[in-house]
């Protein structure tokens, strides 16, 4: 089945074409910078992928992706020529809130869902529901499902997804923990089970999104019970620009010595502190290994802090579970990064997480799903590739094959 996987954000536009039954990508598109004068728009197909820059100066999200429809029907390189050989749409939605427990065909009542959910994720939600709206007057006949970031964690108990604040916050603005990557916290655990060669619903597992963004999840049996991302994506780790959990205290201190606005200390906790904010030199952790390398002082520190966070998670959430079989590492850095897989495990011995070096330092064949701890460990440390575009692809036809 070929999907159109939509990725929309508050600036930037992250498509694919993938032919589900093969997960083949046949079309690759990056929108960025949406919005401002220098905005632009990447697009390739298979086989070469050779990019051609488009530029989509004063489009909205879902103008350009008006423009890659357009793109995708005249190219004479693209896979398609008509937009009716578009099977399905899959749209990633960053909050579901507590109207979306799975991945849901959007039917009518689900568009109304959706647009309650707006309000939940300000700078992501409502793009991608422009896309839709857009794909349903372009595909009016093609099925769209929309893939949440937040479903999986829709089984926490109340005990983890409520925050000690009066009552009312909840009741009146559904002000809870909801979470997010749990596509990636979904399909990590059941690529553990797969290596370790048992059913996910007979296994404890910590599972790492460690990328730009970051959060650690406790599975139970299969079902997140867990997470470190809260209410919105700013909670629990140290990220690349985001904070994460800090004394919310200092939130109300800066604002009234600064005297700065609501955006502003947004603007400050989402884009300006984590890893970039520390370190100075940049919210990419390549960037700040190599600055630590050099001797960075200020890089240096910000990797101890990032490491210690991620440990103190994973302690908290061994704690949180009734047993744990492995901790699972994924995205950007948990896949890449040796050297902070080592760091961050070398910490954890005593709980019995050990690291086997070699297999830690072995890449392999690119993107191959691992397990890197000793033989005997009593609790493995699995590494496992993850594809945002081609799950949410994979769980489009799902969803669609059964109707
Ligand atoms: P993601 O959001 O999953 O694309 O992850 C992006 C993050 O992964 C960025 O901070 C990158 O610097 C980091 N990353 C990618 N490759 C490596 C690597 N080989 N070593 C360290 N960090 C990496």
């Amino acid at each position: 089945m070929k999907v159109l996987v939509v990725n929309a954000g508050s600036s930037s536009l992250k498509c694919q074409l993938i032919e589900s039954d093969g997960k083949m990508s046949l079309m690759k598109c990056l929108a960025e910078r949406v919005g401002n004068e220098d905005a632009s728009m990447s697009v390739s197909f298979f086989p070469d992928f050779e990019k051609v820059k488009y530029n989509v100066a004063g489009l909205t999200v879902a103008g350009c992706l008006k423009k890659l429809l357009d793109i995708m029907t005249d190219d004479p390189e693209s896979p398609i020529s008509g937009l009716g050989q578009i099977e399905a749409v899959g749209n990633r939605i960053v909050a579901g809130g507590e109207y979306f427990t799975r991945a849901t065909l959007i039917d009518e009542k689900a568009r109304e869902d959706l647009a309650k959910c707006e309000e939940l994720a300000p700078l992501h939600n409502p793009a991608a529901d422009e896309c839709i709206d857009t794909l349903r007057e372009m595909l009016p006949t093609t099925p769209q499902v929309a893939v949440f970031d937040t479903a999986f964690h829709q089984t926490m108990p109340p005990k983890a997804y409520m925050y000690p604040l009066p009552m009312r916050y909840y009741d009146e603005y559904k002000i809870r923990r909801y979470g997010a990557h749990g596509t990636s916290h979904r399909y990590a655990a059941q690529q553990a089970a797969n290596l370790l060669g048992r059913p996910v619903r007979d296994l404890g597992l910590i599972t790492c999104h460690l990328g730009n963004g970051g959060s650690i999840a406790a599975v139970n049996h299969g079902k997140s019970v867990d997470t470190t991302m809260g209410f919105t994506p700013l909670e629990g780790l140290m990220m690349g620009t985001r904070s994460g959990s800090i004394d919310p205290a200092i939130i109300t201190y800066i604002m009234r010595r600064e005297g700065i606005s609501f955006d502003e200390m947004d603007a400050i906790l989402n884009r300006e502190s984590g890893i970039r904010g520390v370190s100075g030199t940049s919210g990419d952790m390549r960037d700040v290994l190599d600055a630590a390398a050099e001797g960075d002082e200020r890089a240096n520190l910000a990797i101890e802090m990032y490491v210690y966070r991620i440990q103190k998670a994973i302690g908290s959430y061994y704690a949180a579970m009734t047993r744990t079989d492995a901790v699972v590492m994924t995205a950007g850095i948990g896949e890449n990064s040796a050297e902070l897989r080592e760091r961050i495990f070398a910490g954890l011995a005593h709980m019995g997480m050990i690291l086997d070096k070699d297999r830690n330092d072995f890449t392999g064949a690119l993107g191959a799903n691992r397990i890197i701890s000793i033989d005997d460990s009593p609790i493995r440390i699995c590494v496992v590739t993850t594809d945002e575009e081609m799950r949410i692809a994979r769980e489009t036809d799902a969803l669609v094959g059964r109707m």
